[in-house]
């Protein structure tokens, strides 16, 4: 069997990892693998059965009454929990600040491990998340470190909600993305961190047509020098 092809990419909230993603998977005709909707499909879960994010046991135990598939339709991840997809549900802030939570636990990382092995195993994908390259994926052919300002990234975001109509702040927005990327990069599983062989990319004054073009580049210089 042909070996697929893998770019890892990881960073912080914010830094644009599945805007670029999308953009790169679309130019290369490789997957889009987005897994933090796997880990806000389980925290939805756990949020309309009303189980506290500090309650390791009865996530656990939850565990076991989750089913989560991935498919793409017409090109799109669509995300399903036990049967039903859940891919509008889980844009949320409170299922965002709920999947960084309970993602610290072994039990909900060791639930989507497989899944995401397997997509990569079958497919060339471009995934992203925050452990691909250092964990997931640790074979990957090209591993990318996306990051930008937590003040650059707040204001995406606060952009972002702002042309949905939806009101927010600034100032709490940034403090939520140092709140969010403190807890991923300091848990003992999987912390979020730059793979030693990924190359940094930081999209803080750049676009996102010149972060793509800059990735583009990256992997097609490694693919020429793999002889791929
Ligand atoms: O990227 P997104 O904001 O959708 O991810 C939601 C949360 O899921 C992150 O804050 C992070 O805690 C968790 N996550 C993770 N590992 C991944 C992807 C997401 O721990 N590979």
């Amino acid at each position: 069997m042909k070996k697929t092809y893998n770019i890892a990419i990881d960073g912080p909230a914010g830094a644009g990892k599945s805007t670029i993603a999308k953009k790169v998977a679309a130019r290369l005709g490789f997957i889009y693998v987005d897994t933090g909707a796997m880990y806000r499909a389980m925290a939805l879960y756990f949020l309309e059965k009303g189980i506290e994010p500090e309650n390791e046991a009865a996530i656990k135990a939850a565990c076991q009454d989750i089913s989560i598939r991935i498919a793409y339709e017409e090109g799109v991840q669509q995300v399903y929990l036990n049967g039903s997809n859940v891919s509008g549900k889980i844009r949320t802030e409170a299922v965002g600040n709920m999947a960084s939570a309970v993602s610290t636990y072994r039990a909900v990382r060791e639930k989507l491990l497989q899944l995401q092995r397997e997509l990569a195993a079958g497919e060339d994908v471009i995934m992203d998340g925050r452990d691909i390259g250092t964990c997931v994926l640790p074979d990957a052919d090209t591993k990318i470190y996306l990051t930008a300002a937590s003040r650059v990234r707040a204001e995406r975001r606060y952009k972002e909600l702002t042309e949905k109509g939806i009101p927010c702040d600034l100032e709490e927005i940034e403090q939520d993305i140092i709140e969010r990327d403190h807890r991923d990069m300091t848990r003992e599983i999987a912390p979020l961190k730059q793979a030693e062989d990924a190359v940094l990319v930081d999209t803080s004054h750049m676009t996102i047509e010149e972060v793509a073009d800059r990735i583009i580049q990256i992997v097609s210089e490694r693919r020429t020098g793999d002889g791929v």
